[in-house]
């Protein structure tokens, strides 16, 4: 492809990107689709002879188009939303245009600058304390598993890298409802899933701390090394954040590292009003959350903030002659601060996204999203068929249909739930709260209104009335 072709191309696609952005609410955000469709349409082999970009696209749009679920659907209000903002859409054409990989400051220094300091924007912005330091990570999936690798290493004094592991078992706590991505890091770090203890949590489901401090203390009692405590602010099933100051307080008193998972919620943080719920985050070691969550950036972009960024460094750190240069006691090689070592310029996507928006502008998206959780839990309340099944603090709420005999409750809420997502109208999904099957609606899409929350709404009382039985 030549320049021309290039330009000539390109201006198409952005043609196509800007009536996507518009039309997006057409298409259904769930694609009815059997597994293997796509791939049936998809030749066996890779082509031998060129392709024309004209039989690419249109192959994009015919094949690939019918198999995509809508992230960007405002009635996409499934998982945790993964939202974009059109600024961070052109930084990503930008930084695939540049190509940059961001290994050490040599092979970009505006990256490695950039980053920096958006990061210090960020710590400003949610309110962490300035002893904290900031590096982008690719999900918080792989900041986790920084910090239990990290926490490992600082604890042996860098003897596992050294050596290997010895007798000592060593253990790992969060919640019951913590995310799935600490039992894995809990795995790959190398502790094994035996050691990981998964403490029970209270009846807005928040850890209990007290129950951690009793576990951490039969551990010690039974010869364990206990590592690493992970909290959560903003649990991925029902938004519940852990008691951060307590479970802090008792990292302290055992020199265990803490590290907050904040991935979703942590972008609320960005409202003064919210803070109560990161009280506490300040005395922890870590913290993660996700810009590609909900902070309007488009996947992927972790921002990950450490206390001790020298034990982090000290943790990765592996440099072969051939990484050398002459600066590199001046300067930031984000190379040593994570796993991979190559890197996308990531800060760029936020510095566009920040600056587009202003932070008053992400202040106010955010308070939006809130007042309309706020307003569906109130609306799931007063509705004499629908229980409410956990505190809604933010944007995701969870509920259950009631109207109908207890024993076919759960068969009865999925029903629901398949009905609507087939629609192709709105997309959402359940978690299992005590036990019980619950509609789960989590929404934080850069253009929702009002009207998209309660046209859900809407939709889910329609649908429920067809299962309405006196009990
Ligand atoms: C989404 C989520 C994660 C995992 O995030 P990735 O960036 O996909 O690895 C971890 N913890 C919580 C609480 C989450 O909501």
């Amino acid at each position: 492809m030549n320049t021309s072709d290039f330009r000539k191309h390109a201006h198409e696609l952005v043609d196509w990107m800007a009536d996507y952005f518009e039309n997006v609410e057409d298409y259904p955000v769930l694609p009815d689709i059997k597994p293997g469709q796509i791939l049936n349409q998809i030749p066996n082999n890779a082509p031998d002879k060129a392709d024309p970009f004209e039989a690419i696209f249109k192959d994009f749009k015919d094949v690939i188009m019918p198999g995509i679920t809508h992230w960007e659907s405002p009635n996409f209000m499934a998982y945790f939303p993964a939202n974009k903002s059109k600024a961070s859409v052109l930084a990503e054409m930008l930084m695939s245009t540049l190509g940059s990989q961001c290994m050490i400051w040599l092979t970009s220094p505006a990256a490695a600058e950039l980053e920096e300091q958006v990061m210090i924007w960020l710590r400003e912005m949610l309110g962490l304390s300035s002893n904290y330091t900031g590096v982008i990570q690719d999900t918080a999936s792989t900041a986790t598993l920084c910090a239990l690798l990290t926490a490992r290493e600082k604890a042996t004094a860098f003897a596992i890298n050294e050596d290997g592991f010895g007798e000592q078992k060593f253990t790992v706590y969060a919640s019951s409802e913590i995310h799935s991505s600490i039992e894995k890091a809990v795995k790959i770090a190398g502790f094994g899933a035996s050691q990981f203890r998964q403490v029970p949590v209270d009846e807005n489901f928040a850890m209990r701390a007290e129950v951690l401090a009793e576990t951490i203390q039969k551990d010690i009692a039974a010869g364990f090394l206990p590592i690493c405590v992970v909290s959560a602010i903003g649990t991925t099933s029902t938004t519940a954040v852990d008691p951060i100051a307590k479970i802090s307080e008792i990292c302290k008193r055992h020199n265990i590292w803490h590290h907050v998972d904040a991935a979703y919620a942590g972008t609320a943080l960005v409202l003064p009003e919210l803070r109560w719920m990161s009280e506490g985050v300040d005395e922890a070691d870590s913290f993660v959350f996700n810009p590609h969550k909900w902070m309007f950036t488009n996947f992927d972009c972790t921002a990950y903030f450490v206390k001790d960024p020298v034990a982090l460094v000290n943790t990765f750190t592996i440099t072969p002659d051939y990484l050398k240069t002459s600066v590199d006691e001046e300067v930031k090689n984000y190379r040593d601060w994570g796993i991979p070592l190559g890197r996308r310029f990531r800060a760029l996507k936020l510095w566009f996204v920040i600056r587009e928006m202003g932070v008053e502008g992400i202040q106010k998206k955010i308070r939006a999203h809130i007042a309309l959780g706020k307003w569906l839990a109130q609306e799931v309340i007063e509705h004499p068929d629908f229980e409410l099944m956990a505190p809604v603090p933010l944007n995701t709420v969870c509920f259950r249909f009631v109207g109908a005999p207890p024993d076919q409750l759960d068969q009865i809420n999925k029903a629901i739930m398949n009905e609507i997502n087939k629609s192709g109208k709105l997309f959402f999904t359940q978690t299992k709260l005590l036990d019980q099957f619950t509609l789960r609606l989590a929404f934080g899409n850069t253009n929702l209104e009002a009207y998209h929350v309660e046209n859900a709404w809407n939709q889910i009382q329609e649908v429920s009335k067809t299962y309405k039985q006196e009990a």
